[in-house]
């Protein structure tokens, strides 16, 4: 074996680091992490030869964008959103597809959404997984992130009160699979599993705090949505007496292992709550802009000291998963909604999008490059700008997730794009019609 040869080099464009862009970067990739990070050409010629050299002159080099909460299996979905609110377009579409889907369907939609989130520089996706009627589900799609090779945390969906169209699991059953589900992957570099109750209105808070019990003696936590619409506030306060943040902390359930999804309608109580106990929320921007729920008060959350995602949400609701457009629309709705264009900056986004993260030596190669020599983005006068302002996931280059390089020059070896494309055309066409019927 080659132990001297670095696995991969990076030479030239602006690399992210902890202290600011470093431009003209030098940067060397060995099992999976990163062991040279220095300004090109390095000073000493000390580094071992690499087994592929990439130029990435006129590029940002940047971690890997995290889509911190999508629905996988929503990507047979897109562009039935337009026109109806949210839970009009649960009932009336998404329930009944969602129940006609089979394991097949849903692994080949894993399989489209997770390529779509590789093409856009995401190398880390949550996916709030609803498809549960068997263990064998989750594993399905578990399996889809394994053959594209993209970081997945899997927060296995449930739900154990109300629904219509949407069944509710009895609670042994959903604490039991978890728990296989925990078991199975503990300790799994590219897979993660999360408890992901559904919403606070559809789970009993005996099995909400048993599932996060248990996942946090796995070392994991929770993911749930929570205040997305104004209509959810005033059944939580008509059943509950509280809101939403204040009912959920009531159950204990607001600490830093809990990921609350979406957090539209917060006052500023619930505001400083999330903030004292140290819940991360995920703003998903575009979704909520869609269905017509409202706009996150983004800015105030991170006064409040709350750290905040970005999420693309399902493609049912987006009707994409483009990062890059997400980071867009974080900032620009931040600006409409406080009428105030300086309240969040392109370099304060750029850190939602990448969970905080930057490259420095030791960390896992997570890496992408974005290519800014283009009509979108040149010339550059800020990486960040051009980034959050100019780009969209189309312009990213290369992709490297956990020291494997997974896109290069916009190519995917080992993939036949073309052809999952056209399978999945017909299984979603089958899939509406088991559905709906013909016509
Ligand atoms: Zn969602």
């Amino acid at each position: 074996m080659e132990t001297a040869q670095v696995d991969i080099q990076i030479e030239g464009g602006s690399v992210l680091t902890p202290t600011g862009w470093l431009p003209n970067g030098y940067l060397q990739i060995r099992d999976g992490k990163i062991s040279a990070l220095e300004t090109n050409p390095p000073l000493f010629e000390s580094h071992a030869p690499a087994r592929q050299v990439i130029s990435a002159a006129g590029m940002a080099i940047l971690p890997g964008l995290t889509n911190a909460h999508s629905h996988l299996s929503q990507t047979f979905m897109r562009g039935l959103s337009a026109g109806r609110p949210l839970r009009r377009w649960l009932k009336e579409l998404i329930w009944p597809l969602q129940a006609a889907m089979t394991r097949e369907e849903l692994h080949l939609a894993a399989l489209l959404g997770l390529v779509e989130n590789l093409r856009s520089g995401v190398t880390r996706v949550v996916d709030h997984q609803k498809i549960t009627q068997t263990l064998e589900d989750s594993l399905a799609v578990a399996s889809a992130a394994q053959e594209v090779g993209l970081r997945l945390a899997l927060a296995r969906a449930w739900s154990d009160r109300g629904g219509t169209a949407e069944p509710a699991e009895p609670s042994q059953a959903i604490l039991a699979e978890l728990e296989t589900l925990f078991d199975r992957f503990q300790g799994d570099d590219q897979i993660q599993i999360m408890s992901g109750p559904l919403t606070p209105w559809r789970v009993t808070p005996d099995t909400l705090r048993k599932a996060h019990a248990l996942a946090r003696r796995f070392g994991s936590g929770t993911h749930l949505h929570i205040s997305e619409t104004q209509d959810e506030v005033l059944e939580s306060q008509a059943d509950t007496g509280l809101r939403p943040i204040a009912w959920l902390d009531s159950q204990g359930m607001l600490d830093p292992d809990v990921q609350l999804v979406h957090c539209v309608w917060l006052d500023g109580d619930e505001i400083r709550l999330v903030g004292e106990r140290g819940a991360h929320v995920v703003h998903c921007p575009v979704s909520n802009a869609v269905l017509g729920s409202g706009i996150a008060p983004v800015h105030a959350l991170r006064q409040a000291g709350v750290p905040v995602l970005l999420g693309s949400d399902g493609p049912a609701s987006n009707d994409c998963q483009d990062l890059f457009e997400t980071m867009k629309a974080a900032l620009s709705l931040a600006h409409l909604r406080e009428l105030d264009p300086s309240q969040l900056t392109p370099q304060d986004v750029l850190h939602m999008g990448t969970a905080g993260k930057t490259l420095a030596v030791g960390q896992p190669a997570d890496v992408i490059l974005v290519d800014l020599r283009s009509v979108y983005a040149a010339p550059v006068h800020d990486v960040d700008s051009a980034l959050v302002l100019c780009c969209r996931g189309s312009a990213v280059d290369t992709v490297i997730a956990a020291g494997r390089l997974l896109m290069q020059a916009k190519r995917l070896p080992g993939m036949d794009e073309a052809a999952l494309i056209d399978e999945c055309q017909r299984a979603a066409s089958r899939l509406w019609q088991k559905a709906f019927g013909k016509g």
